[in-house]
């Protein structure tokens, strides 16, 4: 239908506070009103006016095999069939646990929880409880989540919003939290509790971390005691199978995921040895709990999607991500405009900007020239989803084919072309 889409955002607006459950779909960072999605499959997702996209949303990531991916359909409608909550233990449980001890090393314990959000909190009080410090550090531009504590200078979230923070926020709940320059080891004393950190940050756009970067805080952490965060709520199964750790042989204390290991499903999870998660409540003082935690259906989701990536997933995704960026390259430097592409595995940010910025002060002028939303709207109106904001990544699913980058990529030429007429 002509129109729905507009539609059912005026529709959403009355019931939901500006129409979404989550800010950046509202397109408020692009301008325009988003597009409702009917369905989704493999690589596309259509909207309700039945316009198909090539989708490099992927869900902000968890689908990583691309969308309603049979295998995967098939354990969640199975595990359905045997009821979809129970507040007691499952094998399941067990069985995903297990998988991802195997996978990555280090990892010794883990404990589910159903966001990204709630895993970054409370592996901070867990840390906060383990040494008995209470002082955090974040690096600005990096997303943790929406928890108090971690909602200081805290990227794409926050950023597509154009705030800085949050109201409802009180100094407090942030007092003990220090925001430092990412790419620069921090000073660290024995106050510290932890650093908290995206090994490769991933909702400041893209940005690499310089050489030697994470080994560095790796080593500052250990003189002070510091322990030390890796949120890997997207690079965690995403770079490789033993995420970001693995990637650059640098070991947290704990860990933090979530999107893919739910595969499409609400999850999050922590983890880390069994000393320190020994710390955690039913055997130590640190309280965490969760109604619908380990949630059967997210398990069965997830495990069912951790089982079919492999060595050849990882090295496909990287190939058509290497496709990918030297394509936009190519074809947005013809027409005498400057783009910049980092690149990690298969993660990709775009930067409007001849710099490669290492860190948040750096990225957002380049995020707030204007560029990326006449891009992304270009790319839309011709069956392109990009995320609707500048400080997000472009994510690659396993659906993805070299016929759909090459098509891509000739869009975007398009595209490209009638912004630099305009
Ligand atoms: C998405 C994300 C989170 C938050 O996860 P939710 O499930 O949205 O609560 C935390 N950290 C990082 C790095 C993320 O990208």
């Amino acid at each position: 239908m002509v129109d729905e889409n507009k539609i059912l955002f005026e529709r959403a607006k009355k019931v939901i506070p500006g129409g979404v459950n989550s800010p950046v779909r509202s397109f408020k960072s692009v301008g325009g009103s988003p597009y409702f999605v009917r369905n989704a499959e493999g690589p596309y997702v259509w909207d309700e006016e039945g316009n198909r996209y090539i989708d490099y949303v992927q869900s902000y990531g968890p689908m990583i095999l691309g969308h309603s991916h049979p295998v995967v359909i098939e354990a969640i409608n199975q595990a359905a069939s045997l009821g979809t909550s129970y507040g007691a233990p499952t094998e399941k449980e067990i069985i995903l646990a297990e998988s991802i001890i195997e996978r990555v090393k280090g990892i010794e314990s883990i404990r589910f929880v159903n966001s990204g959000t709630e895993a970054t909190m409370t592996a901070l009080r867990l840390a906060r409880g383990a040494t008995k410090r209470s002082k955090i550090i974040k690096f600005s531009g990096c997303y943790h989540g929406h928890s108090d504590l971690l909602l200081a200078e805290a990227g794409s979230g926050v950023a597509n919003q154009g705030i800085s923070g949050s109201d409802g926020v009180p100094e407090t709940a942030v007092s003990e939290t220090m925001v430092v320059p990412f790419n620069e080891v921090p000073e660290m004393d024995q106050t510290i509790a932890a650093v908290i950190v995206e090994p490769v940050p991933a909702n400041m756009g893209l940005v690499e971390p310089k050489e030697n970067f994470l080994r560095e805080i790796r080593s500052a952490c250990d003189s002070a005691g510091v322990l030390l965060i890796f949120d890997e709520v997207i690079t965690g199964f995403r770079l490789s199978s033993g995420g970001a750790s693995n990637w650059y042989g640098v070991t947290p204390d704990l860990w933090c995921f979530g999107k893919i290991i739910g595969g499409g499903l609400p999850v999050g999870a922590f983890a880390g040895s069994q000393e320190l998660m020994s710390f955690l409540a039913p055997d130590g003082g640190v309280y965490q709990a969760g109604t619908l935690s380990g949630n059967p259906l997210a398990m069965a989701a997830g495990q069912a999607t951790l089982k079919l990536l492999g060595q050849s997933e990882y090295e496909y995704l990287e190939a058509i991500a290497n496709r990918l960026v030297k394509g936009l390259e190519e074809v947005i430097s013809s027409e005498g405009l400057v783009i910049t592409t980092p690149k990690v595995g298969s993660l990709i940010g775009i930067f409007f900007s001849n710099e490669m910025p290492k860190n948040f002060e750096e990225v957002k002028p380049i995020a707030e020239n204007g560029f990326y939303s006449n891009f992304f709207h270009g790319m839309l109106k011709r069956g392109v989803a990009l995320a609707p904001g500048p400080y997000e990544v472009i994510f690659l699913s396993l659906a993805h084919t070299e016929k759909l980058i090459d098509q891509t990529i000739e869009i975007a030429a398009e595209v490209i072309k009638e912004i630099s007429n305009s």
